[in-house]
C-alpha cells in the first residue's frame, strides 16, 4: 500500500470526511482491520483565506509547497490537496515536489465521463466558479460547464466561508442550494459538481433527483484506490 499525503485544514471540517472516506475505501477493498497508510499536514485556514481574499496566491502557494514537502519527507508517495480552490496553485507547487499531486478536477472529469455527462453545473467558491483554473480541466475533457448567476455565486460563496467552513449547517442555506441546483438543471446541466469540499456537509444525493458529483467523495475514494494500485 502506498502512503497518501493529505494536505488538509482547508477547511478541517472537510478534511475529516477525507480521512473517513479513505479509510472506509481501504477497508472495503482489503477487509478486516486494514486501514489507510497516510500522513496529514493540516494548515491554518485563516492564513490561506487571507491570501485568497487579498489575491496573494503566490504566498499561499509557498505555504502549501512547504507543507507538501513536509509530507514528502514524512514518506508520502503522492499528495492529495483537500480543497478544490487551492488547486489553483498546483502549477506553482508541482515543480518543487518529487511526488505527484492527485488533481481533484482530473478525478472529477474522469467520473463525469464515465457517467456520460457532457454538460455540468459547477458549485464552489467564487474563485472556482469564476476563474479558469478549475473549469479548464473540465473543458479540456470535453465537458461544458454552467455556473450560477452572479447573485447566486455570491450566495454559494458566502455559505461556504461564513457557514460550512465554520461547521454551521443551516436548513435555509440547504434550501437555497437546492434551488440553485434545480435552476442549473433546468438550464441544461445533466448533473452538478459539488466543487467545494464542504458542500457535501450541506447537500447530499438523497436530497435531490439531480445527479450530484461530490468532489470530496470522488477525490478521497480515488486516492485510496491509487494507494492500493500495484
Ligand atoms: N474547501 C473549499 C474548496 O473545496 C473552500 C475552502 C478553500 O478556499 O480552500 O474549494
Amino acid at each position: 500500500m502506498k502512503t497518501i499525503g493529505l494536505l488538509g485544514g482547508m477547511s478541517w471540517e472537510s478534511t475529516v470526511t477525507y480521512y473517513q472516506v479513505i479509510n472506509e475505501t481501504v477497508k472495503q477493498e482489503l477487509g478486516g482491520l486494514h486501514s489507510a497508510q497516510c500522513v496529514l499536514y493540516s494548515v491554518d485556514f485563516a492564513e490561506i483565506e487571507h491570501f485568497q481574499a487579498s489575491g496573494e496566491w503566490d504566498k499561499s502557494a509557498a505555504v502549501l509547497t512547504q507543507a507538501a514537502q513536509s509530507l514528502e519527507r514524512a514518506g508520502a508517495e503522492f499528495i492529495v490537496i483537500c480543497t478544490n480552490t487551492m488547486h489553483k496553485v498546483v502549477p506553482q507547487m508541482q515543480p518543487h515536489l518529487n511526488v505527484p499531486i492527485l488533481h481533484i478536477a482530473d478525478m472529477t472529469a474522469q467520473e463525469l465521463k464515465q457517467q456520460g455527462i457532457a454538460r455540468v453545473g459547477l458549485l464552489g467558491t467564487k474563485y472556482t466558479m469564476l476563474q479558469d483554473f478549475y473549469k479548464n480541466v473540465l473543458v479540456q475533457n470535453g465537458i461544458e460547464v454552467l455556473i450560477p448567476d452572479s447573485a447566486d455565486i455570491e450566495l454559494v460563496n458566502h455559505v461556504i466561508y461564513d457557514e460550512l467552513c465554520l461547521g454551521v449547517i443551516k436548513p435555509q442555506s440547504k434550501a437555497q442550494y437546492l434551488r440553485i441546483i434545480d435552476k442549473l438543471h433546468a438550464g441544461g446541466a445533466q448533473g452538478i459538481i459539488l466543487g467545494c469540499t464542504e458542500i457535501g456537509l450541506l447537500v447530499q444525493q438523497h436530497d435531490t433527483a439531480v445527479p450530484l458529483f461530490d468532489t470530496t467523495l470522488i477525490h478521497a475514494r480515488q486516492a485510496a484506490l491509487k494507494a492500493l494500485q500495484d
